[in-house]
This record gives C-alpha cells, structure tokens and sequence, in this order.
C-alpha cells in the first residue's frame, strides 16, 4: 500500500482480464473476442473520416448513434443508454441502481467482475449457487434483495435462460432493478428486450465486442425503462460528460447498417461452436451446452489447469479460472475454423 493513495484503494480487489500477451503470437481462444474482423464497412468511415472533427468535443449525448441502436432494437430514443464498453455501463448501472438496504443477488459462478464493482461501490452481495448441472434455479432469487445481475448466456457457463424463466424472475421482483447482461446473447438465446414494455424494473445490456467483433472499440449499451435510463444518464453526467468519442459512434452506426455481415458472422460461430463440441466431446470432454461464443469443457483424465499450460506450451491461449467448481474446467473461445483445428490437434497430441 502506497502511503499517498486513499483508504478505500486499499481494499480494492481489480478485475484480472484475460491474458493478453505482446510476446508471442498465440491462437488466441481466451477472452471471447471474435475470430472475424468487424463489418468492411469500417474501413470505408475510417478512410473518410474528416479528421478536422476530431477538434471538437462529440456529442455528450450521442444522439446520433442512440437513434440508430433505438432504431435497431425497436425501442424509444429515451430508452437507450451508451457507454465505453459494457463494462462502464454495468459499473454506472451498480451505482445507480444496486446500493440498497439488502445485498444485490448473482450467480456463485458468473461474470467475475460483478463482486469487483460491489466492492468499489460498497454494494453487499449473495451468490445464489448454480445446480449440479450449472443452470440457475430462478427460485433462489425470489428472497428481499437489493438488486439482481444474471449474464443471458451465463458466462463462463455459456448456458442460456428461457424468456419464460426471466420474466417469472422480473414479475416475483417488482421493487428491485433486475439487470440481464446479453453480452453473448447474439450466439443463441433470446434477448430480454422484448419484456422491456412490460417490466420498468428491467435493465438489459449489451455490447459490440463479442458478435460485432469490436472489442477494441469499446462500446456497450443499455436498454430498459425510460427512468432507469435517466438514472445512468445522471451517474454518467456526474462522471464523463464524453465517453463515446465522435469515431466510435461513426463505426458503430457502420456496423449497425451491416445487418447481413453481423448475422454471417455470427451464424459462422454458431455452426463452428457446434462442430468443435463434438470434436471435443470425440476426444472424452465433457461439453457444457452453450448459447454463447465459448464452450465450457473438462476432461475426466486431465487436470484443467494442466491442459491450460500444455496449451500455452503449444500455442494456444484458453482461460482457466482458479476458483471453487469451475477449477477442473477451462473456457475456450471459438476461433475461425483454422484455429479450432489446431486446437483439436493440440488437444489430440496432450490427451494421446
Ligand atoms: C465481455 C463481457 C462484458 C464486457 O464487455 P465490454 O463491452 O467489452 O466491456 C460484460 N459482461 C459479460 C458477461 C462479458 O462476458
């Protein structure tokens, strides 16, 4: 501890993001990016872009760009708010919504930034735990609680929740904001969107760096209820007045109207998210179902954190979280075919 840094920084406990190595050109199949490159039609605003913009501060309320998400998603303007990355999104979201008298409520194995904001924003916490078969019983978040945050898919489980089961959960918490994190949702599960009209409690976020492979952008949004979003408009306008800057929102209004490359790359992923479980599960794995763009595995004979290193050793990066029930797992992102091939060969040489 530095003595010049205040009490609170302390006792902070950061995020650790996957690897992200400079070193080495790995396969890089650990933080869930997308293995396409975003829409062609970038390259096109980048080239034109005029650079004598950039003089200018942007629009504070990026209204260019929530007219054209609004649009898309078939909700009102009012209904839509944009943040640097959904990860900046979720934090005002915590703020705004989740300091209340009772702990806020997510899955024990779940985004693993959840607890990081409860401790910056001093937010109690119960982790309801998933079943044998990692699937959440929406019967545990029926208790007083002072907020609720479930990813649609689960991360890293990849497993989905019906529409059925989040509007029983969104009608059994009427007094408590129910956020729906859809930061994979665009790989097979049903978007919560749609219960928006009928739910002033429901918060759904997503963002472009999985399906609109745009990470390095850093772009996310929310969607929800007209004064929930006047909530996160007010924590960010006492935090940022600019956090989208005018090139951002001019690539993502681009790859918005690139509607028929977004759904090729996605469905890419899908059929070879389908291919690599069963070269997985041909090779002994055991493959948790996933709507997502990563496959949860583990293998009766291999120790998870072994297979990680041998993997590393090879070429190929895939994340191993050192925690309680998922330790005997890895998350392998799906990479272009390509890359899940060498996988499969690396795999195959480690496994014998
Ligand atoms: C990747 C991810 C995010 C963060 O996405 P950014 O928009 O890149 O900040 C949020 N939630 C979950 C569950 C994620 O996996």
């Amino acid at each position: 501890m530095n003595r010049y840094w205040s009490k609170s920084i302390a006792g902070l406990d950061p995020y650790t993001p996957g690897e992200q190595p400079q070193d080495h050109a790995y396969i890089k199949l650990n933080t869930n990016e997308n293995p396409y490159p975003p829409s062609p039609a970038i390259a096109k605003v980048i080239r034109d872009y005029e650079i004598d913009q950039l003089r200018r501060y942007p629009d504070p309320e990026s209204s260019a760009l929530i007219e054209s998400l609004a649009a898309y998603q078939g909700v009102d303007r009012n209904q839509v708010f944009v943040g640097n990355g959904s990860d900046e999104v979720l934090a005002h979201a915590f703020q705004a919504f989740f300091r209340q008298d009772y702990p806020i409520l997510f899955p024990d194995i779940s985004y693993s930034f959840y607890p990081v904001y409860c401790k910056l924003y001093q937010i109690d916490y119960q982790q309801p735990a998933l079943d044998e078969a990692f699937c959440i019983n929406i019967q545990d978040y029926a208790s007083s609680n002072g907020g609720i945050i479930i990813p649609n898919p689960n991360a890293p489980t990849g497993i989905a929740l019906e529409t059925g089961a989040i509007r029983e959960l969104l009608a059994d918490n009427p007094e408590s904001v129910v956020i729906i994190d859809e930061a994979y949702v665009d790989y097979g599960a049903e978007s919560a969107c749609q219960l928006i009209p009928e739910f002033p409690n429901l918060l759904v976020v997503q963002t472009f760096s999985k399906s609109r492979s745009l990470a390095g952008l850093r772009l996310g949004y929310a969607l929800g209820h007209e004064d929930l979003i006047e909530a996160l408009q007010r924590v960010k306008n006492s935090f940022n007045s600019y956090p989208i800057n005018r090139l951002t929102s001019a690539i993502a209004m681009a790859a918005i109207a690139d509607e028929d490359y977004f759904q090729d790359c996605r469905k890419r992923v899908i059929a070879s998210r389908e291919r690599l479980s069963t070269e997985l599960q041909r090779l002994g794995f055991e493959v948790f179902p996933s709507s997502s763009n990563f496959v949860l595995v583990r293998h009766p004979g291999h120790a998870a954190e072994s297979l990680y290193s041998e993997l590393k050793a090879s070429g190929i990066l895939v994340r191993y979280f050192n925690k309680a029930r998922i330790d005997n797992c890895v998350r392998i992102s799906i990479g272009s075919d390509d890359e899940c091939n060498a996988l499969i060969a690396a795999l195959s040489e480690i496994i014998g």
